[in-house]
């Protein structure tokens, strides 16, 4: 992809915006851009720089997305409601085109990294609150301030922002450590690089640095540095990603979210809202807890990964209204007329409490305590789940879990350095 319409590559050391932005390294990237780390030599902070593919299609995404995030910034300037913040824009011609650059706060890690870093075992559930709470400011001012739907919400695209409780570690107080480190040495960012051209980039950029060593950190500052464990940190997070984003009342597409994460009202094509994005934000929740994804359909023999998706469903949550099943556009490829699935008849029902406990080894209370905060945002009827504001005031987000409890902690101690 780092051909003319496609990515603009780039070395550490580059200039951008006339030298005001200089690249540092790769912080990640997605099939529209990009992502790196730079140093803004104006406000001697560091940001990340979204650099956009050029082709015209890209082009036009991104100026959506920049449109989305200055109606963010201008409805949040304290920059309080845990959603990325846009703090410049501007345009970057190289070899492959002319390519949209997007400038924004430097935040940490993913949940998915997080949850890689945890090694799938889940986080304490004190954290998961933590997350939650963040994720649910967020939506709460995006769908009742605004009336934006961000329909791609998935681990991916909240990402860490870390503070240190100077009570535990007095020395890295105050500082901003959002890179997460393995217990074995090596960080998780960029981890899962297998591209060709991605390590070739990387071999490049290390010795850019060698080269251009007083670069790295023009002002002499202290580069973030990884966290070796979760201790003492206080756990933030905020929502990026909007190039799909929409307003309610301004939808473009039917098809929207990424599989695992999309509501069923989306497969079925009945029309959907913002709590599309509380569908969503419930499998995070889940998957943040136990370390699995909620629901990870697979195309099987005579039935597509759509139908093995309603089933997954359904064997959590029990079994669809019958007027809910049929009554979406694409109903009848699913779906008979009394709201029986077509081609898989027998269903394995596995409610989600006993599942908590049986195959996650969660105690009686905690399973029950989680699942009365989780069903109600998996309605299979999205009209009856509640909104972001409702969920804010569920007790669950308020209760403390002690320590010695399930595998959670297992898990954890494991990480201790
Ligand atoms: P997608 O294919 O998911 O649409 P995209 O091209 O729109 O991706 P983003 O999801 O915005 O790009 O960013 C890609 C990745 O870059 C993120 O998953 C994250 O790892 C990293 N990233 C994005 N924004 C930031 C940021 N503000 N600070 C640090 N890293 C970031
Ligand atoms: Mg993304
Ligand atoms: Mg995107």
């Amino acid at each position: 992809s780092y051909r003319k319409g496609g990515y603009h590559a780039v070395r550490v050391g580059d200039p951008f915006a006339s030298g005001r932005y200089i690249a540092q390294r790769k912080l990640g990237w997605g099939q529209f851009s990009t992502v790196w780390l730079a140093y803004d030599t104006e406000s001697s902070r560091y940001v990340a720089l979204k650099i956009q593919k050029s082709a015209q299609q890209f082009a036009q995404a991104a100026l959506h997305e920049i449109e989305v995030l200055c109606s963010i910034y201008e409805g949040d300037p304290s920059n309080s409601k845990f959603v990325v913040r846009l703090i410049d824009h501007f345009k970057h011609t190289g070899p492959n085109g002319q390519h949209l650059c997007m400038v924004l706060e430097f935040l940490g890690d993913s949940l998915l990294q997080l949850i890689r870093f945890n090694r799938y075992k889940g986080l304490e559930l004190n954290k998961v609150r933590e997350i939650c709470k963040c994720v649910l400011i967020a939506l709460d001012y995006l769908h009742r301030e605004l009336g934006i739907i961000h329909t791609d919400l998935k681990p991916e695209n909240i990402l860490l922002f870390f503070t240190i409780d100077p009570a535990k570690d007095p020395i890295r107080s105050g500082l901003l450590t959002p890179i997460l480190e393995r217990p074995e040495g090596g960080t998780l960012n960029g981890g899962s690089t297998t591209n060709v051209i991605e390590k070739k980039l990387k071999r490049r950029a290390r010795r850019a640095v060698a080269n251009i060593s007083g670069r790295r950190d023009p002002m002499g500052g202290e580069a973030p540095k990884p966290a070796r464990c979760l201790d003492g940190i206080d756990m933030r997070c905020k929502v990026v990603d909007f190039g799909n984003a929409c307003w309610a009342d301004k939808r473009f597409a039917d098809e929207i979210q990424t599989r695992q994460y999309r509501a069923p009202e989306v497969i079925l094509q009945s029309g959907y809202s913002f709590s599309v994005d509380m569908w969503s934000f419930a499998c995070i929740a889940f998957e943040l807890a136990t370390g699995d994804m909620m629901f990870a359909p697979k195309t099987g023999q005579g039935f597509s990964e759509d139908e093995d998706h309603l089933a997954l469903t359904m064997e959590l949550l029990g079994k669809m209204p019958r007027k809910i099943a049929v009554g979406g556009a694409r109903s009848k490829d699913f779906f008979d007329r009394h709201g029986d699935l077509k081609r898989i008849r027998r269903l394995k029902y596995s409610p989600l409490d006993r599942m908590l406990v049986n195959k996650y080894k969660f105690s009686e209370t905690d399973a029950r305590e989680f699942v009365e905060f989780l069903s109600p945002l998996l309605d299979f009827s999205p009209e009856k789940r509640p909104t972001a504001q409702q969920c804010l005031q569920h007790p669950w987000l308020n209760l403390r879990s002690s320590g010695g409890q399930s595998n959670v902690d297992a898990g954890m101690n494991k990480l201790k350095i």
